[in-house]
């Protein structure tokens, strides 16, 4: 027996970076059934997503707000036939982070939802939730009644489809990325249809929209796993680069172990030698929890310190001296599950016009790790590019998506780059990128694809080698090609 608990409504989507959709509220009004639907007059739309490299014309954009009920299957329905009749794409897009117009149809109509609707299963450890709904409101809805969710990202301002659709990890472990949560969903497909997808019921599709970046269907709603909130204490312990596989194996294979990541150190000179494992315990003390907080102290001033390695090596090496040092001794206090996930991207905001943040994410075998450090010690250090970070990560084997990153075990590596807007610049990611693609793939690893589309058609094919079967599937399900993006106009619809 199911016991239901509503804990929140229709909240602003005021946390998307870039844009801004709160700018659009002045905009038409039609209202219809009930689903409010908010659209950009002209003709001249031009959307961006978080990198600033992608501004894409659009023909609409379109933001819908309301429960996902009848009127919003009607309203999407009406959107998919208008865009067939057209001939033009369609895709929903959430915080828009991707960083190379994967939630922007070019030429096309452009939908955000703009709404959250979460109700509580704490019997069977579970919500459902709307689509479009963000991390942020799910840890609103969850951590008052003790929960936390399963898998999400580092940051809590991406939607829940659009997390689904790039099939996003976290840090917590032991777990694979965040589609292995999802226990079932409805999607509208390109025909009109509306499915009900799980590993059951049309599980054919469910593999294919996971990970499957908005090219199988509109998703509206989903119903996802959690995990009970806890407090959790640190530990740190700093090594050689080269001891850091079999450390962080094991404490992914320490029960007592539920969230870790690594670092490495990242001046040029010494790059990647060094590494610093975090793993997190639950503590003995359970009891009265506090809510969740924000970014606290302690994260901002990582990010002065984070920003003040731009062009300067001494900082590099004082900021990895005070993560060793000051830095476990500051953050030793208890601290909840909630609290560590509850962080938004713009507490890391460079707040610096001439340049942007430009994420890479590579995934390696534990036995592939040695391998793939000694390749970015090869490529990174003699670019021109600002190397700021690296975070490790456990990914477990994800065998359910078709787009999958992580076909056994993997060890993912987040990677943050400050990037000058200029076109040198913009060539010199690119041969940085397919570099490093091109060294990963050789030993067996993949590359992430929300960020921006440097790989080659080749590097994409040898990194997923089911890319030919998603597209031969989606074309069969999308004969009209209506759901459509930059990630089918430049790759997956070349194959
Ligand atoms: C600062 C930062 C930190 C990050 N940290 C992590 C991390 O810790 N782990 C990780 O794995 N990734 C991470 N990422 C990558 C991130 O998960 C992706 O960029 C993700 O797409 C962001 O979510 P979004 O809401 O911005 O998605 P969007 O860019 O808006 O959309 C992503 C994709 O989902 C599709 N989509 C969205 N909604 C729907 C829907 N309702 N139905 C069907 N398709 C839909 C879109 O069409 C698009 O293809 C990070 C990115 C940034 C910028």
């Amino acid at each position: 027996m199911k016991t239901w608990t509503r804990r929140a409504a229709l909240v602003g989507a005021g946390g998307v970076a870039g844009w801004g959709i709160a700018s659009l509220i002045n905009a038409r009004l039609p209202v219809y059934d009930g689903t409010r639907r908010i659209e950009l007059p002209t003709a001249e739309t031009v959307l961006n997503d978080a990198s600033g490299l992608s501004a894409t014309p659009v023909h609409k954009h379109i933001t819908l707000s309301g429960p996902s009920d009848d009127a919003l299957i009607a309203a999407i329905r009406q959107e998919l036939a208008q865009a067939k009749s057209d001939k033009r794409p369609l895709n929903i897009g959430a915080a828009r982070h991707s960083m190379g117009g994967q939630a922007i149809p070019r030429g096309g109509t452009a939908i955000t939802f703009d709404t959250t609707d979460i109700d509580l299963d704490s019997t069977g450890l579970s919500y459902r939730a709307h689509a479009g709904a963000r991390w942020s409101q799910v840890i609103a809805a969850l951590d008052p009644a003790g929960f936390s969710p399963k898998v999400m990202q580092s940051n809590n301002d991406f939607g829940l489809a659009a997390t689904y659709s790039v099939n996003a990890h976290g840090w917590p472990v032991p777990f694979g990325p965040m589609g292995s949560t999802v226990r079932s969903l409805r999607m509208i497909l390109p025909t009109g249809d509306l499915v009900t997808c799980s590993r059951t019921e049309n599980s054919d599709l469910f593999a294919l929209a996971m990970g499957g970046y908005g090219l199988i269907g509109v998703i509206i709603d989903m119903d996802i796993e959690m995990v009970k909130n806890t407090r959790l204490s640190p530990r740190f312990a700093v090594m050689d680069a080269s001891a850091f596989a079999p450390a962080f194996r094991d404490a992914i294979n320490d029960p007592g172990v539920t969230m870790a990541y690594g670092r490495l150190n990242v001046e040029r000179k010494t790059f990647f030698t060094k590494a610093l494992l975090i793993t997190y315990r639950e503590t003995s003390d359970q009891s009265n929890l506090p809510a969740a907080s924000g970014s606290g102290w302690l994260s901002h001033a990582a990010s002065r310190l984070y920003r003040a390695q731009l062009g300067n090596e001494t900082f590099k090496s004082f900021r990895w001296w005070n993560e060793t040092r000051i830095g476990p001794r500051l953050a030793a206090g208890d601290v909840t599950r909630n609290a560590l996930i509850n962080e938004p991207v713009a507490t890391l905001d460079d707040r610096n016009p001439s340049r942007t943040d430009i994420l890479h994410e590579y995934f390696v075998g534990f036995d592939a790790f040695e391998a793939f450090v000694q390749a970015c010690r090869d490529v990174i250090p003699d670019s021109y590019q600002e190397f700021l970070n690296v975070t490790l990560r456990y990914v477990a084997q994800d065998d359910q998506s078709v787009l999958s990153y992580a076909p056994v075990p993997r060890i993912a590596a987040v990677m943050s780059f400050s990037q000058e807007l200029t076109q040198r610049a913009e060539a010199d990611m690119a041969r940085l990128t397919r570099a490093l693609i091109e060294r990963v793939t050789d030993i067996g690893g993949a590359y992430y694809l929300p960020y921006r589309p440097h790989a080659t058609l080749d590097q994409l094919a040898a990194a997923y080698p089911s890319a030919e079967t998603f597209a031969r599937a989606k074309r069969a399900l999308d004969p009209d090609l209506v759901l459509r993006n930059n990630l089918w106009d430049d790759y997956l619809g070349q194959l």
